[in-house]
């Protein structure tokens, strides 16, 4: 397969590559170049070719919550509409959330996801079937207690989907979900499954001025005792 006269952005070498031809085989890359040949080739010379983009931070299971209680504060939204909505979803309601979120990412050019949800053999599977690619993080926290058998759960998750495509991570949800120890257990465990670790931080000015309220001054600070910036 050619893409014929494609206009191609180089990000690497910071230009903008034109009236080029891509050869493709086996899904990647492996020639760039003028004139190649191919009884199979589109005409791209209307086209811009862009490297495929990275979704750093989704939910894709909750694609069926757009919209809802959308006009409440985050905790609002939280405590009173979305962790009631959850504790309601299947299994397979979470696949077909993340189906629908994986369709649209693929669609949009947006070929890897890192996710934080719960389910995560629902989300690996929605990933799997579309072909993106997939860091998802298993949510944990430890507020209203079960932190370690969430960290169980994370472990069997991890042996049971992380591969080349699909890498399983630990997700502790933020830091006025997770107890400082509770963090420091995370951090503990990610080290010992591929070392990657997934939170939300700063995400609203009652999570700063909340953490104000404790002993340091900023949630950074909260995350800096845990050890977390010293990975
Ligand atoms: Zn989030």
């Amino acid at each position: 397969m050619i893409l014929k006269n494609a206009n191609y952005i180089d990000v690497k070498n910071g230009r903008v590559i034109t009236q080029t031809d891509i050869q493709i085989e086996d899904g990647k890359i492996v020639k760039i170049g003028e004139n190649l040949q191919a009884n199979d080739y589109i005409d791209c010379s209307s086209k811009l070719i862009v490297p495929a983009f990275t979704n750093a931070h989704t939910h894709l299971g909750m694609s069926m919550m757009r919209n809802y209680s959308d006009d409440l504060e985050l905790q609002d939204w939280l405590v009173k509409k979305i962790w009631p909505f959850e504790a309601k979803l299947t299994k397979e309601d979470i696949y077909w959330g993340a189906k629908l979120s994986a369709v649209e990412s693929a669609k949009n050019g947006v070929c890897a996801v890192v996710d934080m949800y719960d389910q995560i053999d629902s989300t690996a599977r929605a990933c799997k079937e579309v072909g993106i690619k997939g860091i998802l993080a298993k949510g944990v926290l430890d507020v209203a207690g079960s932190g370690s058998e969430r960290i169980d759960i994370f472990k069997q998750n991890y042996r049971e989907y992380n591969s080349d495509d699909i890498k399983v991570v630990l997700g502790p949800h933020a830091i006025y979900t997770c107890s400082t120890d509770f963090l420091k257990e995370c951090l503990k465990v990610s080290k010992e499954y591929g070392g990657m670790l997934h939170i939300h931080v700063s995400e609203t000015m009652k999570e700063v001025e909340d953490s104000k309220k404790i002993i340091w001054d900023d949630t950074c600070r909260i995350l800096g005792f845990v050890g977390i910036f010293r990975y």
